[in-house]
């Protein structure tokens, strides 16, 4: 691993003496981790021009030829895992036990979609005697993917791998943030004999690299993970082009708690549910709907096991200063909103670093129309409001802009699954907050974006549907 990087462009890391550059630092310790350039829209053209020209050759290789290449990548990766883990360790923040499990959800990326090359099919659609109609799956051709810094390299691999399984070509532009682990993904992806210019990365700045490849007409789809913000931006420029895209954006999941749930597992969930990756989870529950019977004991019970979260250790620190800044702004909206603070919501008197640490935090009193339950703010912070009936449950848990994920904790399986269906969320976890998968399909309704990650449904969307109608 090296510290000082390039674009990856054709197969080959490309360095310009000239280019700007930025440093990326730990949010540990504030100590430099790695260089990289700030790229132009004459980088992202270079790196699209590279993905069109490798397009013909990777999209007309059997798929079997293509799932193989991403299977010996997956081997790559977890051959690489310690390196990678260090890397993203060192420039995301996370605790030391939690990138190699991200590492290896990364590799099983890889893995699935590998496999799932054989998978691709159409239909055929009887239009009666006299003729034969059918369906079949086609790659857009060079694809754009946009990724944020939450989980750098499971971003990356969730969308390059159902993108290259298709038969398209990836330009990927990384958060300015945490782009290291994607360009080693590059120069694995090379090593292993992945055709140059099938994957290509460059860096930069969202409003110069990631503007110019949302622009570039030869794109022809674009995978954006991200703020609901960038989102936007994006949106605006993609209805113009007419640009199919992918869109994950934030959330703010409601985790609902029923009085006859098994409370001792519902703490352990929830916890994790707000607490996972210091937050920064685009599917984290930080709202949690309490049955007001169970409500004090819940809380009490959540407190203690937040309470033994080491922040160092089991909580990392927030990946940026901005990200820092942003979650100390909403303990001040919400002492001003009146909420009240049963564990945190207040600067660390004795962090274990200089670094971007922020306490768990639980908040009660709080009404759904609060700014905090609201706003999405991606650090350990959930707020914890009672209800009465599972009809009062369902209606403020869509009583959101968002619709990612949601929770629900209950022993009666009739009552789990019309709650279930009745929640406006991509996804429904009963009884658990599920850890990340590659076999599920992910994304969000409202707000929360559109389209699907991850699953057989990543490989459709990551394909355009072609109808042939023959008369015989
Ligand atoms: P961000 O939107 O600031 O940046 C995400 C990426 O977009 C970065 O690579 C950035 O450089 C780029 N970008 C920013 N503005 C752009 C523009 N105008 N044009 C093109 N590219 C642009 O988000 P972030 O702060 O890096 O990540 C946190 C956000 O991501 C949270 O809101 C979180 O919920 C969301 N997220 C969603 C999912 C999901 O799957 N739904 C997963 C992880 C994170």
């Amino acid at each position: 691993m090296k510290a000082t990087y390039g674009h990856w462009i054709g197969g080959r890391e490309v360095v310009d003496a000239a280019a700007s550059r930025m440093t990326t630092t730990s949010p540990v310790n504030g100590r430099t981790v790695a260089s990289i350039p700030l790229g132009t829209s004459a980088d992202v053209t270079a790196a699209v021009d590279a993905a069109s020209d490798a397009l013909a050759a990777w999209r007309d290789q059997t798929p079997a030829a293509r799932g193989r290449l991403l299977t010996a990548l997956s081997t790559a990766i977890t051959d690489n895992a310690t390196k990678l883990a260090e890397l993203e360790s060192a420039e995301a923040g996370k605790p030391d036990w939690l990138s190699p499990a991200e590492v290896a959800n990364s590799a099983l990326y890889f893995e699935f979609y590998g496999g799932l090359v054989h998978a691709t099919h159409g239909e055929t659609i009887d239009l009666g005697p006299g003729y034969h109609c059918f369906t079949q799956r086609e790659p857009f051709g060079v694809v754009g993917v946009i990724t944020p810094w939450n989980a750098p390299l499971n971003q990356a691999a969730r969308a390059v791998a159902p993108a290259l399984a298709a038969g398209n070509t990836v330009v990927i532009k990384p958060s300015e943030f945490t782009s290291a682990t994607t360009l080693e993904l590059a120069r694995l992806a090379t090593e292993i004999g992945l055709p140059p210019g099938v994957l290509n990365v460059v860096t930069g700045t969202g409003n110069e690299a990631g503007a110019a490849l949302v622009r570039d007409s030869r794109v022809r789809k674009l995978a954006f993970t991200g703020s609901l913000r960038a989102g936007r931006e994006i949106g605006k420029v993609a209805a113009d082009r007419i640009l199919p895209m992918t869109l994950e954006l934030g959330g703010k999941s409601a985790n609902i708690v029923f009085a006859d749930a098994d409370l001792d597992r519902a703490v352990a969930g929830s916890l994790r549910a707000f607490s996972a990756n210091t937050g920064q989870t685009c599917t984290a529950g930080t709202r949690l709907l309490v049955q007001r019977e169970i409500h004090d004991e819940f809380v009490s019970k959540l407190t203690a096991a937040a309470q033994e979260l080491q922040i160092g250790q089991a909580l990392g620190p927030v990946t940026t200063a901005a990200q820092y800044a942003k979650v100390h702004e909403y303990f001040d909206i919400a002492r001003a909103d009146g909420a009240v603070a049963a564990l945190g919501g207040a600067p660390l008197t004795d962090p274990p670093a200089e670094g971007y640490f922020v306490p768990p935090t639980i908040y009660t009193g709080v009404h759904n129309d609060m700014r905090v339950a609201r706003e999405e703010i991606f650090g350990p912070v959930v707020v914890v409001i009672p209800f009465d009936t599972e009809q009062e449950a369902v209606t403020i848990a869509n009583d959101s802009e968002y619709g990612l994920a949601a929770g629900v904790w209950t022993t009666n399986v009739s009552r789990a699954l019309t709650v279930a269906g009745q929640l406006e969320a991509g996804q429904v976890y009963v009884n658990t907050w599920l850890s990340p998968t590659v076999q599920t399909p992910f994304g969000g309704y409202k707000l929360s974006g559109y389209g699907r990650e991850k699953g057989v449904e990543a490989l459709q969307h990551y394909t355009q549907l072609k109808c042939v109608a023959v008369e015989l």
